[in-house]
């Protein structure tokens, strides 16, 4: 898989179905907006979702982040017997830690054999998920000097 493209419009791919706490999340996606959550009371950060802060118990409201970060870890699926995927492979799942300080993970979109590495500065891109009329986010390197090593922060 080298593209967006091809990996939002993967026909035959399970649609996520967003619990009332992610239905921000999913909007701000079709919109071209990548949302945290920030506790209104101590400020925390967090991503998954929740609806509420996972330290104070507070409410929280959404953060725009700047779509920015890094590869904390990955893996290359080099095999899979699960389609639609199978037909995508070799493709990287990663973990990304946004400029912000939370943790996400993801598809990065990169060719298979293009070396991934821990630290790589990546930029979130959207896209709709096989013509389903939900969007959602995924990451690729921020530039090809990210790709090869030459993007220090
Ligand atoms: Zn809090």
């Amino acid at each position: 898989m080298t593209n967006a493209a091809d990996y939002f419009g993967l026909a035959g791919r399970p649609i996520p179905e967003a619990l009332p706490e992610w239905r921000g999340y999913f909007e701000g996606c079709k919109e071209g907006r990548l949302l945290i959550e920030e506790c209104a009371s101590c400020k925390h950060r967090q991503f998954y979702p929740r609806g509420q802060c996972i330290v104070c118990g507070d409410a929280t409201h959404w953060l725009e982040c700047s779509g920015l970060g890094s590869v904390y870890t990955f893996t290359t699926v080099r095999m899979t017997k699960a389609a639609p995927f199978d037909g995508i492979v070799p493709y990287h799942l990663a973990m990304i830690e946004l400029d912000e300080g939370v943790r996400m993970n993801s598809a990065l979109l990169a060719p298979g054999n293009l070396p991934i590495r821990i630290g790589m500065r990546v930029k979130v891109v959207f896209g709709e998920l096989a013509n389903s009329g939900v969007w959602a986010a995924a990451w690729e390197p921020q530039s090809a000097a990210a790709i090869f090593g030459k993007d220090a922060r």
